[in-house]
């Protein structure tokens, strides 16, 4: 067994690696995750062991809750000892989620349950989208920091970008295939019966994934069916952000300055970028010189890793955000060019 001690936002934590002869695959270079970082220290793999009782003490009393639990289930002497001299109950259920998902990565066939902190086998819930078994008996508030997003392509095809598949697939990339899905799970396209165009592409860049959906209407009706479909595509946080009324007007200025156009012309508008998620928004509008015209919504939205305290991330999965991100940072900001830069 390997011992690790990395800094953390709660204190020291502990990474454990069990298996030295088949220590944990990585299927990119992500930097230095707290896996590969444990490989890399594995040298130091007998020091805390060896250390006297009172050391171990010291040691453990600088970690983390969660840390301090994983170190005491490592084996009997230091059950013995950090049961014995330190507090090892859960304090609330963020400590707990927190200590499910430092489980996880040795069990890589259990998910964590960030709303109850059920850890559960994923891919037994395959039908209902890799959800917690017990998501009918979470709490209101529990699910308004779970919301769900469905991302359609054709008429029948569809994705439920949850919490879930978002854990489930950065898992992957950071520890290897057994651990979760793979990105080409959310690259969908088709056309549904309004005749609009879906894309839905996902990158992962830099270890954040970014997810990208475009949606195409024209044909004569593209306004009325924009109209229809406008308010669903946009980022949840739509009417909470200021000016969420012109929006739409903004759409109906873009087309109207190209109607009657005998010329190819086109016009890319920013729309708006979420000020407190990070997703950002764009308009192009294109008439043909047979004055067909053509409308494009692109929505570009950032997941963050696997493991982001940042509250605009965060907050991708909140129906009701309380945290706003500062206007300096929002305009800044170019989720679009993050995501073409992974081309
Ligand atoms: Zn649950
Ligand atoms: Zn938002």
């Amino acid at each position: 067994m390997d011992f690790a001690l990395i800094p953390s936002t709660s204190g020291q934590r502990l990474v454990m690696s069990y298996d030295v002869k088949e220590p944990m695959k990585s299927t990119k270079k992500t930097g230095s995750t707290p896996n590969t970082w444990a490989k890399q220290q594995s040298h130091h793999h007998d020091a805390l062991v060896d250390l006297p009782d009172e050391l171990v003490l010291i040691v453990a009393s600088s970690l983390d809750k969660e840390s301090q639990i994983l170190l005491s289930l490592s084996c009997k002497r230091f059950h013995v000892l950090l049961n014995t001299y330190l507090d090892l109950a859960l304090p609330d259920k963020a400590t707990k989620v927190r200590l499910l998902l430092c489980l996880e990565i040795d069990h890589p066939e259990y998910l964590t349950c960030r709303a109850c902190g059920l850890l559960y086998e994923w891919r037994m819930m395959q039908s209902r989208h890799y959800e917690c078994p017990h998501a009918n008996e979470h709490q209101s508030a529990d699910t308004q920091l779970s919301y769900r997003r469905l991302i359609r392509a054709g008429d029948n095809d569809y994705t439920l970008v949850s919490r879930a598949v978002v854990d489930l697939i950065l898992r992957a990339y950071e520890h290897g295939d057994p651990h979760g899905l793979p990105l080409t799970s959310l690259n969908t396209s088709g056309k549904d019966r309004h005749g609009i165009i879906r894309t839905n592409q996902a990158r992962l860049i830099d270890g954040q994934l970014i997810l990208a959906n475009r949606l195409e209407v024209e044909g004569g009706e593209e306004m009325a069916t924009m109209a229809r479909f406008f308010d669903m595509e946009l980022c949840i946080h739509f009417r909470a952000n200021p000016g969420h009324d012109d929006r739409f007007r903004a759409v109906e200025k873009a087309v109207k300055g190209l109607k009657g156009s005998r010329k190819k012309r086109t016009i890319r508008k920013e729309l708006f970028k979420c000020l407190f998620c990070e997703t950002d928004h764009e308009l192009y509008v294109e008439s043909s010189a047979e004055k067909r015209i053509k409308i494009v919504l692109d929505v570009w939205r950032n997941y963050g890793r696997l493991h982001s305290n940042s509250p605009s991330h965060e907050q991708i999965f909140h129906q009701y955000p309380v945290l706003r991100v500062a206007a300096k940072t929002v305009s800044k900001r170019d989720v679009r060019a993050v995501f073409e830069s992974g081309r």
